[in-house]
């Protein structure tokens, strides 16, 4: 099965992506999280690169494009995926229905007014790169899921997250008209606890 989430920064995607990873037995792959590994890499690339995400702006397509390509052809995801964060523009989009066409696009909607108390509150592993929020699991900075490190997203202050927003809003919500014509999308209500959105989902997926 290929999957594809959809949503906007801070709408659980990562979150939903990684327990779907764990029922299904599926790879992950966050865009997100190949940026940010680059970024730790510390090389010439990896500075551009964090300078474009804090700015909340898109990493350019031909190099995003690229590397989702690559991780799509090694043969763990022969079986299928979850894609997250990926694609974000029209551009995207078409380009991976030419090398890996998608079977189910969920849309994982909340109102964008919400959006803000989500990303502020969000603490990221260093380690298994899952997030959690505050009201969850309180002060510590400690990983409930593997004990290592929690910090703070540099891109997860407020002036990044308004241009993310804004970003998301012009660039990836036209993706929803364009799987909707594709008859590929299915809305889940991200509204709600974990779970709830868990189930929503599941029984999409079947
Ligand atoms: P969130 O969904 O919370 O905004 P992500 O971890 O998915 O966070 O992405 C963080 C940043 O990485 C984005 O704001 C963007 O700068 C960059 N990025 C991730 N995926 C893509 C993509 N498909 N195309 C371009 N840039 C991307
Ligand atoms: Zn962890």
């Amino acid at each position: 099965m290929k999957i594809v989430l959809l949503g906007a920064p801070g709408c659980g995607k990562g979150t939903q992506a990684s327990h779907i990873a764990d029922r299904y037995n599926l790879p992950h792959i966050s865009t997100g999280d190949i940026f940010r590994e680059i970024i730790g890499s510390g090389t010439e690339l990896g500075l551009e690169i964090k300078r474009i995400i804090d700015g909340g702006n898109l990493c350019p397509d031909h190099l995003t494009v690229e590397i989702v390509k690559q991780r799509l052809a090694k043969p763990d995801c022969r079986k299928g995926y979850i894609l997250d964060g990926f694609p974000r523009n029209i551009n995207q989009a078409i380009a991976l229905e030419e090398f890996s066409s998608p079977d189910v696009v969920l849309n994982l909607h909340i109102e964008l007014d919400k959006i803000e108390k989500r990303i502020t509150g969000r603490r990221n592993c260093t380690k298994c790169g899952n997030s959690f929020h505050i009201d969850f699991i309180g002060n510590t900075m400690r990983c409930p899921r593997c004990g290592n490190q929690l910090m703070i997203r540099d891109d997860d202050n407020p002036a990044s997250v308004k241009e993310r927003l804004r970003v998301y809003a012009s660039q990836t919500a036209p993706l929803i008209e364009y799987y909707e014509k594709l008859n590929k999308i299915s809305t889940i209500d991200a509204d709600k606890t974990i779970a709830g959105v868990f189930e929503q989902i599941v029984k999409v997926l079947g």
